[in-house]
């Protein structure tokens, strides 16, 4: 599964910011999801979920956050938010454009203790 791997890697990221800071936990942690990144948010959370016991994340507040994605159109430069790979541009109807966002994946804040 997929998510599974992407939440081990979030707990592995959290452990190591914990452990330079010399803390003991996180308390907080924001997640940003980009919507094109391909991760199903609610599997992500059933992931993590599962996979937090027993480490610096048990006790963290874990809020998830969807980011809607942005394109620039390659032919009129048009920044505009699409919802797949295949929008056309609104303005010239082009059919190619840049994704300039939305295919992110990060951990944006933590607060930890
Ligand atoms: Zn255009």
């Amino acid at each position: 599964m997929h998510e599974l791997s992407i939440a081990i890697n979030i707990i592995e990221i959290a452990e190591e910011e914990v452990h330079k800071a010399n803390a003991k936990e996180v308390n907080e942690i924001e997640i940003e999801i980009g919507v094109l990144s391909g991760v199903i948010v609610e599997a992500l959370e059933f992931a993590l979920e599962t996979a937090i016991k027993n480490t610096v994340l048990e006790q963290s507040i874990v809020r998830i956050t969807k980011i809607s994605a942005k394109a620039r159109c390659t032919n009129c430069g048009m920044e505009f938010e699409i919802d797949d790979y295949f929008s056309p541009c609104p303005k010239c109807k082009h059919l190619f454009s840049d994704i300039i966002d939305g295919k992110q994946l990060i951990i944006k804040k933590m607060i930890i203790s």
